[in-house]
């Protein structure tokens, strides 16, 4: 028994031993992985594997490293998720288990103790990361390709001149308006699956052509039959097959692993109580990281996200939360200036007129 006396073992049963030995070993691992110097080029001088020195603590309390090719200095988190961030290291994991959790930002700002804008911000930041992860993202195996259907939301912000409509309230044209934002879900059979809005309403060949960079060349597809897949699928020469309709399922032709993502996306866009169209992607995002990892223990889900997280170099600001990577339809944002007037403020942190906010 390495971590705790003779005294305690001697009271627990084996398991609470087992139990507690492990989340100590999480925690050590969990704390190497974000100390860990991984620079692989200079963030000052661009050199790649620099030769790298500490150069003493920043005011912040952070180690700072010194490149010897250029001779300047630079944060040990320079790039990573804490970087540029008041927040330290420990309540930005534990930001992360309670986002995973489906943790409103009202019960995130609690648990860390900050106000519900930094929360809304470092909630953005996070995703940006997650965002990272899914974009190297390649089905490779035998994939069924379908899209989810989500009504177009501008929570967080109120548009003056689209009408408010409540929750669960269909909107006007059917289910294939502009009203309505599609995420196109391709799932692997055997592994993972990648998920992307482009445009509202209908996916289109554009929009499908850009999803096939995420598909394998040569794989086996299968597709309800969607003009605009089926030609990204002949460009890519893929042998696929068109099921209409459920009748046409058998044991190997169906599109049951891409229905039941479907239904479990629907319920994890409700628990966060819906998600405003602009950010669907980085939601999207999330949704297939934690599918990744369905199963898994959450402090391991942790644990392999800050690692895999900590070997990018990602530089997201504020002003990125509204502008970088977010989807963008023009047909979705009529007045895009709106949003500012509406919306909390990046730098004071105040809040506009909409409190729809406080429930995302
Ligand atoms: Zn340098």
């Amino acid at each position: 028994m390495e971590f705790i006396t003779q005294n305690v073992v001697s009271s627990l049963y084996p398991y609470q031993i087992e139990n507690i030995e492990r989340q100590i070993i999480d925690y050590q691992s969990l704390n190497m992985a974000e100390k860990k110097n991984n620079f692989y080029m200079c963030p000052k001088c661009g050199a790649v594997h620099p030769r790298l020195i500490k150069g003493g603590m920043s005011h912040s309390g952070k180690q700072m490293y010194r490149c010897k090719e250029c001779d300047k200095r630079f944060t040990y988190d320079n790039g990573h998720l804490t970087w540029y961030s008041h927040q330290p290291y420990d309540k930005w994991s534990m930001f992360i288990k309670s986002t995973l959790e489906h943790g409103s930002l009202l019960t995130n700002s609690a648990l860390i103790d900050v106000s519900p804008s930094t929360a809304f911000r470092m909630r953005h930041k996070f995703l940006s990361f997650l965002s990272l992860i899914t974009e190297e993202k390649t089905i490779d195996k035998a994939v069924e390709i379908d899209e989810k259907v989500f009504m177009e939301s501008h929570k967080g912000y109120r548009l003056s001149n689209v009408k408010g409509r409540k929750r669960q309230m269909p909107a006007a044209g059917g289910a294939y308006s502009h009203q309505f934002v599609s995420l196109i879900c391709g799932a692997d059979r055997e592994n993972g699956s990648y998920i992307q809005a482009y445009s509202m309403g209908h996916p289109t060949i554009k929009d499908a052509t850009l999803f096939g960079k995420h598909i394998s060349d040569n794989i086996f597809a299968w597709t309800d039959g969607q003009n605009c897949y089926t030609k990204m699928l002949c460009d890519k020469r893929c042998p696929f097959k068109i099921l209409t309709d459920h009748k046409e399922y058998d044991s190997e032709n169906h599109l049951n692993t891409v229905n039941s993502l479907h239904s479990r996306m629907a319920e994890w866009y409700r628990n966060y109580r819906g998600v405003a169209t602009v950010y669907i992607n980085r939601y999207a995002a999330l949704f297939s990281i934690w599918q990744q990892y369905a199963g898994c223990d959450l402090q391991e889900i942790i644990l392999k996200l800050i690692q895999k997280i900590s070997k990018y170099m990602h530089y997201f600001f504020v002003r990125d939360i509204r502008d970088k990577d977010i989807f963008e339809d023009p047909t979705a944002i009529y007045e895009r200036k709106g949003m500012a007037d509406h919306f909390i403020n990046p730098f004071d942190g105040s809040i506009g007129d909409s409190t729809e906010y406080w429930t995302f």
